[in-house]
């Protein structure tokens, strides 16, 4: 998979380098390796470079392709003796499922882990991977141990979904813009906000291409390039990145469909396409 590396200075830096893979149905994760973080965490999460180190798992919703690569991330991590604590952060409505699922694979041994909620404290036990299970909830942040903050808000998708704001703290503050947001799977609705259109880094999907899809990816919880293209000339940050499109789409149709538009701020950038490293 691709390392997309966006700038060496200010909020771009800030970032850091990004890879993955997002594919409709297929597997969507993003892995932040300079903040040791997840964005979903679909099946081939453990196929990324790096992604075993993770210490920090954004769940944006409970479709396969954004969480099921969950189980093979925490029993990679015991091959590998990578025993850090693991923060796992989804929607509210998910964790009574995540708590159920990861304790009857700890009390079947499936999983060297101990279980805890956010407000209980973790026990370091040798050979076990300490995992805490953090609730969000739309319009309300999160502070991480090491220094991001996490708002959600809500997405507009076919199950409980929750897109995310993400900053280092006190960034925003001084620099008065909000440094990353990540959708998750939405329609157009969830970007109609003037926060999110000022972040410097915007993480959307866009699952269809053809304008002919924009009904049916509004009625699906999804968007088309024709959605993000309404919304570009609002857009006040440093780049808008795509990902979560159909799977038979090649990279050559998408990039063909991106550059016939024309944009007044910035032109969207497909990223995380593929699986290969041959780009
Ligand atoms: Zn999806
Ligand atoms: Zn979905």
């Amino acid at each position: 998979m691709k390392e997309y590396q966006f700038g060496t200075s200010g909020a771009l830096e800030a970032v850091g380098p990004i890879i993955g893979y997002s594919r409709s149905c297929l597997s969507t994760s993003l892995y932040l390796e300079k903040h040791k973080l997840l964005l979903d965490v679909g099946p081939l999460s453990c196929y990324i470079k790096g992604s075993v180190d993770a210490t920090k798992v954004l769940i944006t919703h409970l479709h396969h392709d954004h969480w099921s690569g969950l189980i093979s991330l925490l029993g990679l991590k015991k091959c590998r003796d990578k025993f850090d604590p693991v923060r796992i952060y989804s929607p509210r409505g998910t964790i009574s499922f995540l708590k159920s699922l990861l304790s009857e694979l700890r009390y079947k041994r499936a999983l060297s882990i101990d279980l805890t909620t956010e407000s209980e404290s973790i026990d370091n036990v040798e050979n076990r991977i300490p995992i805490v299970l953090h609730s969000l909830e739309a319009n309300r942040s999160i502070e991480t141990r090491d220094g991001l903050v996490i708002e959600a808000f809500n997405a507009t998708h076919r199950c409980e979904s929750l897109a995310f704001k993400l900053d280092i703290q006190g960034r925003k503050e001084e620099e008065g813009t909000r440094l990353l947001t990540y959708t998750g799977d939405t329609n157009v609705e969830a970007l109609l906000d003037e926060d999110i259109l000022s972040s410097q880094v915007l993480i959307t999907e866009c699952t269809y291409l053809e304008p002919e899809k924009t009904e049916e990816a509004e009625e699906r919880g999804h968007m088309s390039l024709g959605n993000v293209v309404g919304v570009e000339s609002n857009f006040k940050g440093d780049c808008i990145l795509l990902v979560h499109f159909k799977a038979n789409y090649t990279d050559e149709e998408i990039n063909k469909s991106i550059s016939s538009y024309t944009y007044s701020r910035v032109t969207p950038k497909a990223i995380c396409t593929k699986i290969s490293d041959a780009e």
